[in-house]
């Protein structure tokens, strides 16, 4: 077992039937620093046969991964954490250098990480069944649960690590085997990952991972194969409609992780101080590129000015940098057109009548990916910073009367990802929550994921759950055993 982190074995390959391995056409794509530009390594750009070779791999490993006992799974997922744990600094950095967010934002990735890998290695021995009493004296009702079969597996850029173990940690767990295709913006992070899947002994195509440029090729593969029995997808909205679509042909199983637009309300009754600092802990974790990050700051009108000067003061405070550099807190954007897109959400708010009442600074080196963390206020309901997902570090603060007017405001929204609401009114705390249309609620709470929760959203945010024991079941198909013929 190699003693640290071995990125050349990962250089120009992706990963499939246990082999680092080129694409089979030869090409291969660079991956960016966001920071600088520069190029961090190199990975295999896979077309549609390497995506069918991935299948192929993972479909013939199935039968003797379903078959391992279960405390044999279980022991795999542990070696498998020990070695993420051991070589998380050196994870921290390769995420880091791909993905530019700070290097102990990316360090604190890795042990959210792996607290998926290690619930399901607990979860994998727990895989109970169920005997329900029967209408009739003369049989038995047996329920199995079973893992549902190969799966595929695609993930997003903005945490390249937690994305992966999310998913792949439960599959794994339930006698799953995986096709995994990262993002192109950030595949290392995933081979590096597939490497200690190796170094723990898991056999070969139990894991494989499909890097490549052309995502719209190598998802029709996976979507197509009837042999892939269920597709776990974390992404856009729109891609996500589609991949729903492409399933249908072979009715696969899905798990749909989409955009979010959440609210993040504040009443007047609530303590602003610990609301202002859940709101910078969650606005500004991976500088604002996250599916569950406050989109929407909606405040009581009568506290509004004394929580907009929070918060103003906290951004004022924010370090932008590059996230290698000591004492940054804030990383670039993952592209030019993504920030450029902040921009202009920013800009378009403005001309409409909002006003921009707190901004970080740029260092001077700052090159294009780099946006300015800002609040503005008076922002309205049509404006595109309250429709879409703002993806970047833009406070957008818009005012209430009165809670039936916050209700309507929070889920006047197709998405219903995440939602956040501060009051010290226990009435209150109740019916709100209630009330709000969110798979995520945070109540006086503003960082909320974990291995132990159910996360996952309602309407456009998506279909199914990750983390928790009900992460593990969407990997598992349920078998009714009828047992006749007793008496
Ligand atoms: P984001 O806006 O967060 O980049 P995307 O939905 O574009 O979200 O990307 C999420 C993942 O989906 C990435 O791995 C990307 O390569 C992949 N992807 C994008 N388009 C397709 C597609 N047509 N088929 C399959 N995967 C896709």
């Amino acid at each position: 077992m190699a003693s640290g982190l071995d990125i050349g074995a990962i250089e120009g390959c992706a990963f499939i039937d246990g082999e680092f391995r080129p694409a089979r056409a030869g090409g291969v794509f660079p991956v960016d620093d966001p920071a600088s530009g520069a190029t961090v390594g190199h990975v295999a750009d896979c077309g549609p046969d390497d995506a069918a070779a991935a299948v192929a791999a993972a479909a013939g490993a199935f039968a003797g991964w379903r078959d391992a006992t279960a405390r044999e799974r279980s022991d795999a997922l542990w070696r498998w954490h020990d070695r993420i744990e051991a070589l998380a600094a050196e994870l921290a950095l390769l995420l880091s250098r791909e993905q530019g967010k700070p290097v102990a934002e990316a360090r604190a990735e890795i042990s959210y990480a792996n607290g998926f890998v290690r619930w399901y290695a607990e979860e994998a021995r727990r895989g109970f069944g169920e005997i329900i009493p029967a209408p009739t004296a003369d049989r038995r009702i047996l329920v199995l649960r079973q893992p549902i079969g190969p799966v595929a597996a695609i993930t997003p850029w903005n945490f390249p690590a937690a994305m992966v173990t999310r998913k792949v940690a439960p599959a794994l767990a339930a006698g799953c085997t995986v096709v995994l295709k990262p993002s192109e913006l950030t595949p290392l992070t995933a081979l590096a990952l597939a490497g200690l899947v190796r170094e723990s002994g898991i056999p070969a195509g139990v894991l494989n991972v499909v890097t490549g440029r052309d995502a719209a090729a190598i998802g029709s593969v996976l979507t197509a194969d009837p042999r892939i029995r269920k597709l776990s997808f974390t992404g856009s909205t729109a891609v996500g409609k589609r991949l729903m679509a492409d399933c249908a042909g072979t009715v696969k199983k899905l798990s749909l992780e989409l955009g979010g637009n959440a609210p993040f309300v504040v009443f007047a009754d609530a303590d602003l101080d610990r609301a202002a600092a859940g709101l910078i802990a969650n606005k500004f974790r991976n500088a604002g590129q996250a599916c569950i990050a406050a989109n929407r700051v909606l405040v009581e009108d009568a506290a509004h000015d004394a929580f907009v000067e929070r918060v103003a003061t906290g951004v004022r405070g924010l370090v932008v940098g590059c996230g290698r550099d000591p004492g940054v807190t804030i990383g670039p954007l993952i592209s030019e057109r993504a920030a450029a897109r902040v921009r202009a959400a920013v800009d378009a708010a403005v001309a409409a009548g909002a006003r921009v009442v707190a901004t970080a600074p740029l260092p001077p080196e700052a090159g294009p990916r780099f946006v300015a963390p800002q609040v503005l206020v008076d922002v309205r309901p049509g404006m595109t910073l309250a429709c879409e997902e703002a993806f970047g570090p833009i406070v957008a603060v818009m005012r209430f009367r009165d809670e039936a007017e916050a209700l309507a405001l929070a889920n006047d929204t197709r998405h219903g990802l995440a939602a956040y609401f501060y009051t010290r009114d226990a009435a209150r705390l109740f019916r709100f929550a209630e009330g709000l249309e969110a798979g995520i609620v945070g109540a006086n709470e503003a960082v909320v994921s974990n291995e132990a929760a159910p996360f996952g959203g309602m309407k456009e945010s998506g279909i199914g759950r990750e983390g928790s024991h009900h992460g593990l079941e969407e990997f598992e198909e349920i078998k009714y055993l009828c047992l006749g013929g007793i008496r």
